[in-house]
């Protein structure tokens, strides 16, 4: 059964919570799915000085086996999963290992590094003791959203950045349990050898306030070996902080009642992180000596879900490059903030951090075509807060070649002075903080703003700007440009 793959609409209508950082928690009913961000995002936090990506290899590590994993009428396997690379995974993999277990944990190679996520240090001990490492796109995007070359670049970039690293990657994880036939070809393309869905197998423990029509309670209970469709493997719903250990038994006794692979999906260990989806420490603990003596005495097999597949590790293929814009072009997608979306404007990012309040929202006081940016700062305190391009991989983001120069402008009416915020993407897909323009005047009238950026340093592929509030007032800004000065000055 394919349920999820013909849900994404109404996942969206269930979407409560709104968050950037690709952190899972809330389960919409019945899927099983990750917690996802609204299309309407809100403010961020701005990074600043993360590590840069890059194809430095941490580590030598022996291939994989490649034979599929041989299970026997009747015989059950069972796949301990991480999702999101949450720091917390690191005591889980070390109390996997004191068992004799071995499991698999799907990372955005994007946070890898980033605050109260795994450091690619422990992506190196997770892998040494034996676990495997697998892939859950660049940034946890839900993928039934992006066009199609912004779906290669989120599982292809993301899987070259950790071979890169030196991990064999074989397994796939679709964020959300968002799947399509269209992300299901770009993960084979990308060079997997599986992808894992959620809630298409019964759910012991379902979430709370389940839609009977989702609650999967006529499912199977466990994937077959090898599964008919590798690309999207049937899991139950992901644990939640209520399962306990018997819980856990209980989803694991009921597969054994037919036989055939369970994967369980994690997220992260209670109590140094705590939410609806992370799992009490002494439950995991009480659960996995379980499985251990299940194990050894056996009634069962834990195997990642690599090992279950099979397969060779695939060479790295790099998704599909976003080109900058052609000469004299304005870089720039939807400039004029004219195409809404539910209500937003396209490929825009409202993004703000430190101690303020803004208020972002559309005007008619445009200064071409219907609409513009409005932006209300009040309560203001320090930081800033401004509309830029969504810092995506290439969709909406404008490409710049390194080395090159540009000149960015925005027509602006402001209460207070604005300067420009550039960010940067580094290499493959990191955003970070760049650096701000000197500010412009407050103006009642439109006026342009325009300023020269610097070279593009060497890793730089894209940049994303806005016109910043540092102060309280009201700022108006339209028909945004980013353009080559090369080909501006000829
Ligand atoms: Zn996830």
């Amino acid at each position: 059964m394919h349920r999820s793959r013909n849900l994404p609409r109404q996942r969206l209508a269930l979407a409560l919570a709104l968050v950037l950082l690709p952190v899972c928690g809330l389960t919409p009913a019945g899927c099983g799915i990750e917690l996802r961000s609204a299309s309407q995002p809100p403010p961020t936090t701005e990074v600043s000085s993360v590590p840069s990506s890059g194809p430095r290899r941490l580590v030598e590590l022996p291939l994989p086996p490649t034979d599929p994993l041989h299970v026997v009428q009747g015989q059950t396997v069972v796949s301990i999963t991480f999702d999101d690379g949450r720091k917390s995974n690191i005591a889980a993999a070390r109390m996997m290992t004191a068992d004799g277990l071995a499991g698999t944990f799907f990372v955005n190679s994007m946070t890898i590094g980033t605050k109260g996520y795994l450091s690619q240090a422990d992506l190196v001990e997770i892998a040494r003791m034996g676990h495997e490492i697998g892939g859950h796109t660049m940034t946890h995007p839900d993928l039934g959203e992006l066009t199609g070359d912004e779906v290669r670049r989120q599982i292809c970039d993301d899987r070259e950045n950790l071979l890169g690293w030196g991990f064999p990657i074989r397994s796939f994880a679709y964020p959300f349990a968002s799947a399509s036939t269209d992300a299901e070809t770009a993960v084979r393309q990308c060079g997997y050898n599986s992808g894992r869905s959620l809630g298409e197998l019964r759910t012991h423990r379902p979430p709370p306030n389940v839609d009977p029509m989702l609650s999967c309670q006529d499912c199977a209970l466990a994937e077959v070996v090898p599964p008919a469709d590798p690309m999207y493997t049937s899991a139950p719903a992901q644990v939640r902080s209520d399962w306990t250990a018997s819980d856990l038994q209980q989803q694991v006794l009921d597969a054994m009642s037919v036989g055939g692979w369970i994967e369980l999906t994690f997220h992260g260990l209670c109590p140094t992180d705590c939410n609806s989806l992370t799992t009490p420490q002494t439950e995991f603990g009480d659960f996995l000596a379980w499985l251990a003596g299940q194990q050894s005495a056996g009634k069962l097999l834990v195997r990642t879900v690599g090992d279950v597949i099979g397969g060779p590790v695939r060479p790295p293929i790099a998704g599909p490059i976003a080109p900058p814009a052609p000469p004299g072009a304005n870089g720039v997608k939807n400039s004029g903030l004219e195409q809404l979306s539910d209500g937003s404007p396209v490929c825009w990012l409202q993004a703000s951090f430190g101690r303020n309040r803004p208020e972002f929202s559309l005007s008619s006081d445009s200064h071409g075509g219907t609409t513009a940016g409005r932006l209300i700062m009040r309560d203001y305190v320090d930081g800033d807060a401004k509309l830029l391009q969504s810092t995506d991989l290439g969709h909406c983001a404008p490409s710049v070649s390194p080395g090159g120069t540009y000149t960015v402008s925005a027509w602006y009416k402001s209460t207070a002075p604005t300067s420009f915020s550039i960010q940067f993407r580094h290499g493959l897909g990191r955003w970070a903080y760049g650096l701000n323009s000197p500010t412009f005047p407050a103006s009642t009238d439109y006026t342009l703003a325009t300023w020269s950026l610097p070279t593009m340093p060497s890793d730089v592929t894209a940049v994303s700007f806005g016109l910043a509030l540092a102060e309280n007032g009201e700022l108006i800004a339209d028909d945004y440009s980013l353009v080559d000065d090369a080909t501006a000055s000829k």
